[in-house]
């Protein structure tokens, strides 16, 4: 399986939907998973250890929001200014400007590899335009990953957060160190504090969270797609009980 760091933000970067790094061989299953749960549950390495083991492209709408921030000025559209604004306050970007890059990319659906989705859908307008979308595509989700984390460790999880500004891989502070202090331990790229985990735009992420991302909760169940995911201890931790748990999405 492909254990190479996948460049998150390709699906959107590159004019074709061309994956930057397909699996090797043809997984088993091709696992098409959302990944949902509140800001700094820890989806995104959650995300990156199931692309591991499962071959399946993970795909963040917040790393295409960041690689777009690394273009310069000149390259980027009036769209996708807008967009940086929203996401430095910590505000979601509006449907329309996530929907239309989302739209760009209607080949990842396809992936023989499947699809890990990280940070979208983000509000139910954004479910059921991916609904709307996978039915034309005929594809089907194969479940919908809820991490779920009391507030005070997602609190403390976020100040500790660590990116890498090359791979955009994910550390913390005390509970998944690099082996040198601020150098990625898999490119030595250099980390950094995102901007949105500083703790006013965090505030904001976390209500945007409440009143726009929770909701989706009850969509995905009363569709039958829901895996809730315990996301405390350490993220092997987390990936353990998230293996059990799509087991059980196979024997369902
Ligand atoms: P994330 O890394 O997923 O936490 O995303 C970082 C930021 O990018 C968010 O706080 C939003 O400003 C923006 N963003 C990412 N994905 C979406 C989405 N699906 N809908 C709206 N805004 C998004």
């Amino acid at each position: 399986m492909n254990a190479i760091q996948n460049d998150r933000a390709a699906w959107l970067k590159a004019s074709k939907a061309v994956c930057s790094n397909p699996p090797l061989q043809a997984p088993a299953k091709a696992w098409r998973l959302v990944l949902l749960g509140s800001p700094g549950v820890g989806k995104g390495t959650q995300a990156e250890l199931l692309h591991q083991r499962l071959g399946s492209c993970h795909l963040s709408t917040g790393d295409v929001f960041r690689a777009a921030k690394s273009l310069p000025g000149g390259q980027r559209s009036p769209a996708m200014e807008e967009a940086l604004d929203y996401m430095r306050r910590g505000e979601l970007v509006p449907d329309q400007t996530v929907l239309s890059m989302v739209g760009e990319r209607l080949r990842c659906l396809h992936c023989f590899g499947g699809f890990l989705l990280d940070g979208f859908p983000r509000t139910v307008a954004q479910a059921e335009a991916l609904e709307k979308l996978m039915l034309h595509e005929e594809v089907a989700l194969t479940g919908v990953l809820n991490y779920e984390l009391p507030l005070e460790e997602i609190v403390a999880r976020i100040s500790g957060r660590r990116t890498c500004s090359q791979c955009k891989a994910v550390y913390h502070i005390t509970s998944r160190p690099p082996r040198v202090p601020d150098v990625c331990d898999q490119c030595g790229g250099k980390l950094f504090l995102r901007e949105d985990d500083r703790p006013e735009s965090v505030r904001v992420r976390m209500a945007a969270y409440e009143k726009s991302t929770r909701p989706l909760i009850k969509f995905y169940q009363e569709r039958g797609l829901l895996v809730p995911i315990v996301a405390g201890g350490t993220p092997e931790e987390t990936f353990q009980r998230t293996m059990i748990a799509l087991e059980g999405v196979l024997t369902d």
